[in-house]
């Protein structure tokens, strides 16, 4: 068998090993072990690649440079990956995630770059009889706008999760979609060049210029509530960058490892889209979920009510049914375990304890889940927004530990919110409300939540883990 074929067989294996992985990545049991796989098949992947002809053929031609390159680019990029997903603690996740979307976009960017000039530089004819419109300078126009608009997209995304205050305050300029609009028109007639002319190194890079113009201007405007969708569709954009650039160097394994990452980051785009009840047209140009419309002074003046841990014990004595609502404060006190506790000291008086979990809690996909998975809190008692809120009137107390927009009844109740039409927990109606957290600040929407001021709602203002440890101490004493 030729050394090409033992190649391909690589990637095939490389391939199937993805695609388990990403089927065992839908259960949170089996999660890890896909995570496993998918590294494994990685790996496979990047050493085939290392066999390929070019690669080999430049060593030959070079010494042993390339290979001392390789592992050197190797050795500093595997470093700062490690660093990285040692040192950033769970709640910051999703800006390491955004960061590795961009990443991947600016490296197909330069795939596409070096591969173009190399083409140009060896003068190599149309590869076919409908030249130049070949595959080739679709595919490197594509990467290099794909990639681009992934990159800089991700740097503000991080930006704004960061919350760094450059990127605190949305970009609302009302020229701004004409802004976009003439980006837009400028990238498709760059594609054209980059077509027309595909041994021209200067329109692909100033397609990448306003492919990175535009991936600023589409992501800066959205704010608040919106920017899960924001990350689904980055993480979808940056494997549409790599298929393209497979297709640039005829990469087959790039090919399919691309189109999964773009397709399920796609699915998931479409699936948070669903869970808040908003457009994927709204969510990039309408620029909404960025301004309050009422302040908090207005809302909470004389009305909220702040209890102790005796009292709040007091009220969970009474209660046959409680449900625990996670959010990001949550995440951020690491109270996961010290909720475990709360619930078992509650199970042991007969109460049934149930968690709500909003789709869009924290700050990523599934962050409540993997959180409480964490704790080893039962999966089947974690309970999905749709199923949990009809519950809630028959709900003794539910208890909010650092969790804000989800359970904001302003997205029913005002027509004008930038949340308006997001579906929420609905834990205004159970009986008692406790809400766990440092004070009246906003969550990452930036909007007050009349639901402190609720007359049911019993406000305990502490960091979330020391709360929790002390309501359990409250009850056991009770
Ligand atoms: P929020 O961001 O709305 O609220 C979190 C609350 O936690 C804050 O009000 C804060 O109040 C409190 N908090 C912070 N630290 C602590 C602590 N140590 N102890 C106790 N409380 C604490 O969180 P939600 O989970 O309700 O909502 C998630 C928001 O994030 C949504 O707007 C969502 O759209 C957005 N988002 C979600 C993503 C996802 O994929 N899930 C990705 C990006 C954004 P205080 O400071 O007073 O303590």
């Amino acid at each position: 068998m030729s050394s090409q074929a033992w190649i391909n067989l690589a990637y095939l294996l490389a391939a199937m090993l993805f695609i388990v992985a990403f089927k065992l990545m839908t259960g949170p049991r089996t999660a890890v072990k896909g995570n496993y796989l998918g590294a494994v098949g990685m790996a496979i992947a990047i050493i085939a690649a290392c066999f390929e002809k070019p690669v080999v053929e430049s060593m030959t031609a070079n010494g042993s440079w390339p290979l001392i390159m390789l592992a050197i680019g190797g050795m500093i990029g595997g470093g700062i990956g490690a660093t990285m997903a040692l040192k950033y603690p769970m709640t910051g996740m999703p800006q390491m995630v955004a960061l590795l979307n961009g990443f991947g976009g600016a490296a197909s960017v330069f795939v596409a770059g070096a591969e173009l000039w190399n083409a140009s530089a060896a003068a190599r004819p149309p590869a076919d009889p409908l030249a130049p419109w070949t595959q080739f300078a679709i595919a490197t126009a594509l990467t290099g706008l794909i990639g681009a608009v992934t990159f800089w997209g991700s740097l503000v995304a991080f930006g704004k999760l960061e919350e760094l205050p450059q990127f605190k305050k949305a970009w609302t300029d009302p020229n701004r979609h004409w802004i976009n609009i003439g980006l837009a028109v400028a990238t498709l007639l760059l594609i054209w060049g980059v077509c027309a002319n595909p041994s021209s190194n200067l329109l692909f890079w100033l397609l990448v210029v306003a492919g990175s113009a535009l991936g600023c201007t589409l992501t800066l405007p959205i704010g608040g509530a919106d920017m899960p969708v924001v990350i689904c569709l980055l993480n979808s954009y940056s494997g549409l960058a790599a298929a393209a650039a497979g297709f640039v160097i005829d990469n087959s394994v790039l090919v399919i490892a691309g189109s999964l990452v773009g397709a399920s980051g796609l699915i998931l785009t479409a699936i948070m889209c669903q869970a808040m009840n908003r457009s994927l047209v709204g969510v990039l140009f309408g620029g909404l979920g960025t301004t309050a419309t009422v302040s908090g002074d207005d809302i909470y003046a004389g009305k909220v009510k702040s209890a102790s841990s005796e009292e709040i014990a007091m009220v969970l004595e009474g209660a046959d049914r409680v449900v625990i609502v996670p959010g990001y404060g949550l995440a951020v006190a690491q109270a996961q375990h010290a909720v475990r506790e709360l619930a078992n000291a509650l199970e042991k008086r007969g109460t049934t304890v149930e968690y709500a979990i909003h789709p869009v809690a924290g700050r990523m996909p599934g962050h409540m889940n993997v959180l409480l998975a964490e704790a080893d809190i039962p999966y089947e008692k974690l309970r999905e927004m749709d199923d949990i809120n009809p519950t809630f009137p028959e709900t003794d107390v539910a208890i909010v530990i650092g969790a804000n927009d989800v359970v904001n009844p302003a997205a029913r109740t005002d027509p004008k919110s930038p949340i308006a039409g997001m579906p929420i927990l609905d834990v205004d109606k159970a009986k008692t409300v406790v809400v766990v957290k440092r004070s009246l600040s906003p969550g990452f929407a930036g909007i007050p939540n009349p639901l402190f001021a609720a007359d049911n709602t019993l406000m305990y203002f502490a960091d979330g883990k020391k709360a929790i440890l002390d309501l359990t101490a409250a009850l056991q004493q009770g």
